[in-house]
């Protein structure tokens, strides 16, 4: 093959060339396929460098033979653990030993979507973070003071019975509403105060088309000097107008414990405009959300002087939200984590 004969040392030299060339050419595959290529190019059995070392090899004089093979075997056991461990780092971990089937259609890749609650959540904090509205959070799990008691809530409230709520202990519940957070931050700052409050609640509902017993929920809380329910009706109705469009709301006046007066708001169903359909169950509106002016004994139990400072509060479940939106027709779909029934709601 050349013209002057191979050496011993002329054959070192090779093995070292290779060595110094294959070694980092292994390290620097970023991938399986690529790793592929490299290990055909350095160690094919058919057209490797490798094996075109071993046929020099057999050209050397027969004395030089077993020094220069020791040395081709050192080699090659270093440059294959290389590649071993190259092979190794790239594999994905639930195929052991040899490489999956590489004649295999290579898998398409996918990206996540935000889950059209999540989609809900978020528009809804980006709505208010331009108003001036923070994020708060607290415990899924809670004391039924916090939950209950510091809320006005009156002892024989249907709510705090054991078979509407989740206890885990005589002391501790899976709170029912996002409300015991509207406390932990009044306790914790002093007025004024703004803001929104995502998280996780739980009751002993029924797992159908229209109920789960865990879900989500947003809240709500404003608390400050000389606030009415003015500054309560211009907020929701400026947060419906962006969040659904320019829209019409109306309130109805409703009941609950943590707020007095207390209102539901309802926007003009966006399915029928009004005229009466399936989703608004005829009445030409969908109801979104409750509301109030925070309850003076709230603050009070939040240590916060009721005679000084006033407030509102709103509650709003954005599942029934995202239903209505796209016009889902089972609530429990939103917990099946179906990738075929999610992907339609990709942004
Ligand atoms: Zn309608």
């Amino acid at each position: 093959m050349t013209d002057t004969p191979l050496t011993l040392d002329g054959f070192r030299a090779l093995l070292a060339s290779f060595e110094q060339e294959a070694g980092p050419a292994i390290a620097a595959a970023d991938s399986s396929g690529a790793l592929e290529t490299v290990r055909a190019k350095y160690l094919g059995r058919a057209h490797g460098w490798l094996k075109d070392l071993s046929a020099r090899l057999g050209q050397l004089p027969k004395s030089d033979r077993a020094p220069a093979g020791s040395a081709f075997n050192e080699v090659r056991l270093r440059v294959e653990a290389t590649f071993d461990g190259r092979r190794a780092a790239l594999a994905p971990s639930n195929v052991p030993g040899e490489i999956a089937d590489r004649t295999m259609p290579a898998r398409r890749s996918w990206q996540g979507t935000v889950h059209p609650v999540s989609q809900v959540i978020d528009e809804m904090i980006e709505i208010f973070r331009e108003l001036g509205f923070t994020v708060a959070l607290g415990p899924e799990a809670e004391s039924p003071w916090y939950n209950f008691g510091s809320l006005n809530f009156p002892a024989d409230h249907p709510a705090m019975d054991l078979h509407d709520t989740l206890y885990l202990s005589d002391d501790a519940v899976l709170r029912t509403h996002t409300s015991p957070v509207q406390v932990r931050t009044l306790q914790a700052y002093p007025p004024p105060i703004r803001v929104l409050i995502p998280g996780n609640v739980h009751r002993r509902d029924p797992f159908d088309a229209s109920h789960a017993p865990t879900f989500a929920q947003v809240e709500g809380l404003v608390v400050d000097e000389g606030i009415t329910f003015a500054d309560l009706k211009a907020t929701l109705t400026h947060f419906a107008n962006r969040f659904f469009g320019a829209t019409k709301t109306r309130f109805r006046p409703s009941y609950f414990p943590f707020t007095e007066p207390s209102a539901e708001m309802d926007v003009l169903c966006g399915v029928c405009r009004g005229s009466g359909c399936g989703v608004c169950k005829e009445s030409g509106w969908v109801e979104i959300l409750g509301s109030g002016l925070v309850h003076p004994s709230v603050l009070e139990s939040a240590g916060v002087d009721s005679e000084r400072y006033t407030g509102w509060a709103f509650g709003m479940g954005p599942a029934r939200t995202a239903l209505a939106r796209h016009g889902i027709p089972d609530i429990r779909l939103l917990y099946d984590s179906d990738i075929r029934f999610l992907n339609q709601f990709a942004r």
